[in-house]
């Protein structure tokens, strides 16, 4: 596939200009986007749990400070400093690229890892500094998972939750102690575990709960796990490469504004990152789960589809499927953002810039292959 990098500008440029229609960025502007994908989406409201279409998201512990804009009294911050224009080390815990500050050309810091969740502090601590916090489900659901084997989570729990008729995954990791087992029922509020600092890289001055808020990439993540990492997979589907997570203290903060915010409306109005086209032929598993990532896409039969275009945000959350004209052999870059192209270049080292075109980097390839991946196997890219 030749580059063609005057069309990948027009692209970009074309992609700048026209992102109010592409991803509403704002909570407000949001009914432009609902408007159009009304008609495949008309089930959201009523499959939602609570009934009225939002969601109604509890906290995983007492730890109320986010919503009280108290941020320093909520994150677990890392301990060692950010950067020089933010010293203060709460930043560490939040959602996005917060770890691992690089220099750029231009004298200011960029980060080139994601942080795919929150990390929340403890309210208090026994006589020997351990956390005393309950940690508890956001939201009623099902324990599809509990770790207490080898990771870097330490011991953590997975809960299943039904939101506009997709499963949407919540994690809580570095747990003392788990107080569940796979197939409880869980409701909103229910007892989870015990905080603590399993895991890698903590000790006790740091216990936290980091939590994850999710999209299941693939069903079929042991095919693309046995051909691109090779090793043994103590975690099944909940291995944290196939669980895509969205931004969580931004989502508790939109439905704070607007209680009617649906999960569906909120992963489609986050930021879009970047654009890539793969190759179509083969169903997409996501969209099985999340047909409202692509109404049309969805609807449009796999063997049909040239292409599959798939944006994500930054941080590499897929936000919107299309179905694109033109057939592709390997998974190709369509455009990036406008904050990736001047300068702050994260991303998450999935792509790479290639004169004034990007092309997906080695992992970002091994990413993209697990989106595809079927039944018959992974592609190999
Ligand atoms: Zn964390």
């Amino acid at each position: 596939m030749p580059v063609r990098p005057a069309a990948l500008l027009v692209l970009l440029l074309a992609l700048a200009a026209c992102q109010s229609d592409r991803a509403p960025r704002e909570a407000a502007d949001r009914p432009a986007h609902r408007t159009a994908l009304s008609g495949a989406g008309a089930d959201e409201a009523g499959a939602d749990a609570g009934g009225a279409g939002g969601l109604d998201l509890a906290l995983p512990t007492s730890n109320r400070a986010l919503l009280d804009g108290r941020p320093e009294d909520f994150y677990m911050g890392v301990s060692v400093t950010i950067d020089s224009l933010r010293p203060a080390k709460w930043e560490g815990g939040q959602y996005g690229f917060v770890r691992d500050p690089v220099p750029t050309v231009f004298g200011f810091k960029t980060f080139r890892r994601v942080h795919e969740g929150l990390d929340i502090r403890p309210t208090g601590r026994d006589a020997e500094g351990n956390a005393v916090d309950t940690v508890r489900a956001i939201d009623a659901g099902r324990v599809v998972h509990v770790n207490t084997a080898g990771s870097s989570y330490g011991n953590y729990v997975v809960v299943e939750h039904t939101w506009s008729g997709s499963p949407v995954y919540s994690l809580y990791a570095h747990l003392a102690e788990p107080y569940v087992a796979v197939g409880d029922a869980v409701g909103r509020g229910g007892t989870l575990g015990k905080m603590g600092f399993t895991g890698r890289g903590l000790g006790r001055s740091r216990s936290h709960v980091h939590l994850e808020i999710a999209l299941l990439l693939n069903r079929h993540f042991d095919r693309w796990f046995d051909q691109y990492i090779g090793t043994t997979n103590l975690q099944g589907l909940f291995f944290g490469t196939n669980l895509a997570g969205v931004p969580p203290a931004e989502l508790y903060e939109a439905l704070a504004r607007d209680p009617d915010l649906t999960f569906p409306e909120y992963v489609r109005g986050l930021e879009e990152g970047y654009v890539v086209d793969l190759p179509g032929g083969a169903p997409l598993d996501l969209l099985s789960r999340y047909p409202w990532l692509g109404p049309d896409a969805a609807a449009t039969p796999p063997d049909s589809v040239a292409a599959w275009r798939v944006a994500f945000t930054q941080e590499g959350v897929p936000i919107r499927v299309e179905v694109a004209d033109e057939s592709v052999p390997r998974p190709t870059v369509e455009g990036v953002s406008l904050r990736i192209w001047l300068g702050d270049r994260s991303t998450n080292r999935m792509l790479y810039r290639r004169g004034v075109s990007y092309e997906p980097a080695r992992r970002g390839y091994s990413y993209f292959a697990l989106l595809a991946t079927t039944a018959e196997g992974a592609p190999a890219w």
